[in-house]
C-alpha cells in the first residue's frame, strides 16, 4: 500500500516537471505613477540608503509627506555643515533648498517644485547646472516632527507595522516602494504575495454579490492572467499595473469577503493547456455565443475556441445617434463620407459579429470596420460588434424616404450660373442595436453568472469558456 502512494507521488512530481517551476505564493509587483507629487502614508517601517541603509520605524496614526522637486543647480563642495546652513538660511525666503552631506564636504542644492520651472534669479558661476533629464528628480521626504530626508536616485521602501500602509485613501497588503521615475513622476509600487493580490482585483473585475463559484472562476482567470502576463510592466519597474491595462487593482481597500473566499478556496490554481499557462482573456458578455480569438486578433489559439452560452442572461444595448453628430464623428476620425446618406452592414465574420459597415453618400461608398465603428461612436455605449443598423426619422420611426426624392439640393459653384445636384433626404437618426459586451472571446462573465445559477461550478465554467485545459494547482 506504501509502495503505491510512493509511485503516484513520483508519478505527480515528473509530471509537473514541464510547469512553471513556482511551488510557494509568489510575489507580484503592482505599479502606478502618481498624478500628485504628494503621498501620506500612515503607521510601519521606512528604509532607505543614501550612503549606509537608513530605517525608522513609524508610530501608530503618524504621516509622512513626499515630494518630489526638481533639481535645479547645486552649491557643491561647501566643507562646513554651519557654513552650508547659513546659504541655505539667506534663500530660504525665495527658494526651497535642502542642504546635502556628500563625501567630499556639503552640497546646497536649489530645488524646483514644478519640472519647468526657473530660477527667479540669474544664476551665478558657482552654481553648477542640473540639466533636465541628465538627473532624476529627487523625492524630499517629510517625517513627523519636519524632519526631512532627501534622496536622489534612491527608492523609499515602506514595510507594513501592525496596520497596513495607507497612500492617500487606499490601503495596501504588503510593502510599497517609492522611486522618482524619468518621466518626472513618482511610481508607487506594491509588492505584496499573488495570493493577496488577487484579493484585491477579483470584487472589481465581477460583482462580489455574484455567487461563489462564478467568483471562483473569475480568480482562476484573474490568477492566471497574472501569472502569464508577469514582467509584463519591466520596463516602469513593476510587474503589472494597477489598471484594466493589465488588471483592475483596487487593494484591501476593495476587498470582499466573498470574493476573498474565491481566492482562498482555489489557492494556487491555474488554467493550463498541455503544459502551457493560457492567455485566459475574458470579457463581459457574449451575447450568446463567444468568438474564436482568430476573429478578433488575427490569431488561432487552440484553446480560444467559439462556445455557445444560452446559459447568458439575454441583454440587448441600444446606441443611437443623431445623423449629423454622426456624420461629424465619422469624418472626425478620417473617414470620406461627405453627406452620408444611408448606413447599412456590410458583412458578418461569425456567430452574428460585424466585419465591416458600408456608409452611402457623396463621396460614393465607404466601409468602416466594425471595431473602428465602436471607437468612432464610443466603446462603452457601443458594446461590442454584434449588432443591426436602424434608420430612424424624426418620429424615430423608420426611415423610408425614396432615394433621390428631390427634397433637398445643394449648391456647387456660381460659374456660369448655379449647378443644383439633388441629394437625398437624410434620417434624422441612426440605431445600432446589439448583443454582447467585450471582445467575446474566452470566459463570458455574464456566461459565469449563468452557469453558476443553473448549478454548475467553477471547474465546469472554465472548461466551458477555454477549450480543452485542465486547471493545475501551482502552489
Ligand atoms: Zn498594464
Amino acid at each position: 500500500m506504501k509502495v503505491a502512494w510512493w509511485l503516484v507521488l513520483g508519478f505527480v512530481l515528473a509530471m509537473s516537471v514541464n510547469l512553471p517551476a513556482v511551488s510557494a505564493n509568489p510575489n507580484i509587483a503592482i505599479g502606478w505613477n502618481e498624478r500628485h507629487l504628494k503621498v501620506s502614508l500612515s503607521g510601519g517601517e521606512v528604509a532607505w540608503r543614501s550612503d549606509v541603509l537608513h530605517s525608522k520605524v513609524l508610530p501608530a496614526n503618524s504621516e509622512i509627506q513626499l515630494q518630489l522637486m526638481a533639481p535645479r543647480a547645486s552649491l557643491g563642495e561647501i566643507s562646513s555643515q554651519n557654513a552650508a546652513l547659513w546659504l541655505q538660511r539667506s534663500f530660504m525666503a525665495h527658494w526651497p533648498t535642502r542642504v546635502l552631506s556628500m563625501a567630499s564636504g556639503y552640497n546646497l542644492m536649489l530645488l524646483a517644485p514644478e519640472p519647468n520651472q526657473r530660477l527667479p534669479w540669474e544664476a551665478v558661476p558657482t552654481y553648477l547646472p542640473w540639466l533636465p533629464g541628465q538627473q532624476p528628480r529627487v523625492l524630499v521626504v517629510t517625517f513627523p516632527r519636519d524632519e526631512t530626508v532627501v534622496l536622489r536616485d534612491a527608492s523609499m521602501v515602506v514595510n507594513p507595522g501592525p496596520n497596513p500602509v495607507k497612500v492617500a485613501k487606499t490601503t495596501f497588503r504588503g510593502q510599497i516602494v517609492l522611486n522618482p521615475n524619468r518621466r518626472e513622476m513618482l511610481t508607487s509600487v506594491n509588492v505584496l504575495s499573488m495570493e493577496d493580490y488577487l484579493r484585491g482585483v477579483v470584487p472589481n473585475e465581477m460583482p462580489a454579490a455574484w455567487s461563489l463559484e462564478a467568483l471562483k472562476a473569475q480568480a482562476l482567470a484573474a490568477r492566471t492572467y497574472a501569472v502569464r502576463q508577469k514582467g509584463r510592466h519591466e520596463a516602469d519597474g513593476f510587474d503589472l499595473c494597477s489598471t484594466i491595462h493589465c488588471q483592475a487593482y483596487g487593494a484591501l481597500t476593495s476587498e470582499h469577503p466573498r470574493s476573498s473566499q474565491a481566492v482562498l478556496e482555489t489557492r494556487g490554481e491555474i488554467i493550463l493547456h498541455g503544459n502551457i499557462v493560457i492567455d485566459a482573456v475574458y470579457h463581459a458578455h457574449a451575447g450568446g455565443q463567444t468568438r474564436n480569438s482568430e476573429h478578433v486578433w488575427g490569431g488561432v489559439t487552440p484553446y480560444l475556441k467559439a462556445v455557445s452560452i444560452p446559459e447568458e442572461p439575454v441583454m440587448t444595448w441600444t446606441r443611437r445617434i443623431t445623423w449629423k453628430e454622426f456624420a461629424e464623428r465619422l469624418s472626425a476620425r478620417g473617414f470620406r463620407a461627405h453627406y452620408p446618406y444611408q448606413v447599412a452592414v456590410h458583412n458578418l465574420v461569425d456567430a452574428g459579429h460585424v466585419g465591416s459597415v458600408r456608409i452611402n453618400s457623396a463621396s460614393g461608398e465607404a466601409f468602416v470596420p466594425a471595431a473602428e465603428m465602436r471607437a468612432t461612436l464610443d466603446r462603452t455605449l457601443m458594446r461590442s460588434t454584434k449588432f443591426s443598423v436602424r434608420e430612424l426619422d424624426d418620429l424615430l420611426l423608420p426611415f423610408s424616404a425614396p432615394l433621390y426624392q428631390p427634397a433637398f439640393s445643394y449648391e456647387v459653384g456660381n460659374f456660369a450660373g448655379l449647378y443644383h445636384v439633388l441629394l437625398p433626404r437624410q434620417p434624422s437618426f441612426v440605431e445600432f442595436i446589439g448583443q454582447g459586451h467585450g471582445h467575446g472571446v474566452g470566459m463570458s462573465q455574464w456566461g459565469a453568472f449563468g452557469l453558476a445559477r443553473d448549478g454548475y461550478n467553477y471547474r465546469d465554467i472554465i472548461k466551458r469558456f477555454y477549450t480543452g485545459v485542465r486547471i493545475a494547482r501551482m502552489w
